[in-house]
C-alpha cells in the first residue's frame, strides 16, 4: 500500500514536469514566452529556461532580476570611456589658444559673480533705467562726505556702501584721505541736475558731462563720485592727475570699484574722463576689466 501510493505520487509528479516541456515542443502555448518574459520585466519571476533541445548558460535563477544601474557599467561606460577623445595637439600646446581660453573661461566667471552681487547693469546713454526705480537696501556708508551733501546723495546700496567704507579705509592708511560727493541720485534729482547743465552750456554740451534722467549710473544706488577730504576740484576735471586721482586708479578694483569713464575712452563710454566717478561691480569684474582694460560697456554689451 504504502509502496504504491509511493509510485502514485512520482507518478503525478512526472505528469506535472512532462506536461510544459510537451506543450512547449508542441508549440502549443504561444502566449507562454510572452507571459514569462512580461513577468521577468516585472521582477516577479526567474530569467527564462532556454527551450527544450536548447543549451542555455544562463542557470535558472528565482533573484530578482539586477537593476539597469547596475548593469550600466559594463554596458555603457566603457565604451565612452574609450570614445572621448584626448584634447586636441592644438589646443594643449597652442599658448595663445590656451590663454585666449583661460581668459574667456575668466571673463564668465567674473560676469556670474557679478550678476549674483546685482550689479551687472548697464546703464548708459542708450539704455535707461525707469523713472520710478529706487533701488530697496539703500544705506549711508560710515565715510567722510564732503559738506552740504543732501541725504539722499549720500545713500548707496548695501553692498557698495560696505565696500566704499573698507576703500576709506585702505585710502586712509595710505594717507590718502577721501571723501563722497555724491551717491544714490534720484529720476527727479538727475532730471534737475540735467537741466542746470543745459541753461548753463547747451543741451549738447551738457550731455557729454551729464546723463538725461534714467539714463546716470547714480540712479542704480551702485556709483559715487569720490575726491580728496579737501574737496579740492572734486568731480570737475581738475581732479585729474590728483594724489586722490592716482591713488583711486590704482586701487578701487581691488574693492570692487571700477573708474567707470576713463581717460580716451569717450567713443565707448560716450563720456568724458571722470576720474572721481567710481561704479561698484563687484571684485572679480573690476579685476577683468583692470586686466583687459576694457570698459563696463565692453564687458556688459550683447551679454
Ligand atoms: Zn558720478
Amino acid at each position: 500500500m504504502r509502496t504504491s501510493r509511493t509510485l502514485i505520487t512520482l507518478l503525478v509528479a512526472l505528469a506535472l514536469i512532462a506536461a510544459p516541456v510537451a506543450a512547449s515542443t508542441l508549440g502549443g502555448d504561444r502566449a507562454r514566452p510572452e507571459r514569462r518574459v512580461a513577468n521577468v520585466i516585472a521582477g516577479s519571476a526567474s530569467l527564462p529556461v532556454a527551450a527544450p533541445g536548447e543549451v542555455s548558460a544562463t542557470t535558472p535563477s528565482r533573484a530578482a532580476p539586477a537593476p539597469l544601474s547596475a548593469l550600466s557599467p559594463p554596458l555603457f561606460t566603457a565604451p565612452w570611456a574609450t570614445l572621448v577623445p584626448p584634447p586636441l595637439v592644438s589646443q594643449r600646446l597652442d599658448p595663445v589658444l590656451a590663454r585666449r581660453n583661460a581668459a574667456r573661461a575668466a571673463l564668465r566667471r567674473a560676469l556670474a559673480a557679478a550678476r549674483r552681487d546685482d550689479a551687472a547693469v548697464l546703464v548708459d546713454k542708450r539704455r535707461a533705467l525707469p523713472a520710478r526705480y529706487v533701488p530697496r537696501d539703500l544705506v549711508v556708508p560710515r565715510v567722510t562726505f564732503l559738506a552740504g551733501v543732501p541725504e539722499e546723495g549720500r545713500m548707496l546700496r548695501r553692498r557698495p556702501a560696505r565696500a566704499l567704507e573698507r576703500l576709506f579705509a585702505a585710502a586712509r592708511r595710505d594717507k590718502v584721505p577721501l571723501a563722497a560727493v555724491s551717491g544714490f541720485r534720484s529720476y527727479g534729482s538727475q532730471q534737475a541736475l540735467f537741466s542746470g547743465y543745459a541753461s548753463e552750456r547747451g543741451t549738447e554740451n551738457a550731455s557729454h558731462v551729464s546723463a538725461r534722467a534714467g539714463h546716470s549710473e547714480h540712479q542704480t544706488g551702485l556709483a559715487v563720485d569720490v575726491s580728496g577730504a579737501n574737496g579740492r576740484c572734486a568731480a570737475e576735471s581738475c581732479f585729474a592727475g590728483t594724489r586722490p586721482a592716482r591713488w583711486l586708479a590704482a586701487h578701487v578694483a581691488r574693492y570692487g570699484f571700477v573708474v567707470r569713464y576713463p581717460r580716451g575712452r569717450e567713443q565707448t563710454t560716450g563720456y568724458e574722463y571722470e576720474p572721481w566717478h567710481l561704479r561698484y561691480v563687484g571684485p572679480a569684474l573690476a579685476a577683468t576689466a583692470t586686466r583687459t582694460d576694457r570698459t563696463l560697456d565692453e564687458l556688459l554689451r550683447r551679454r
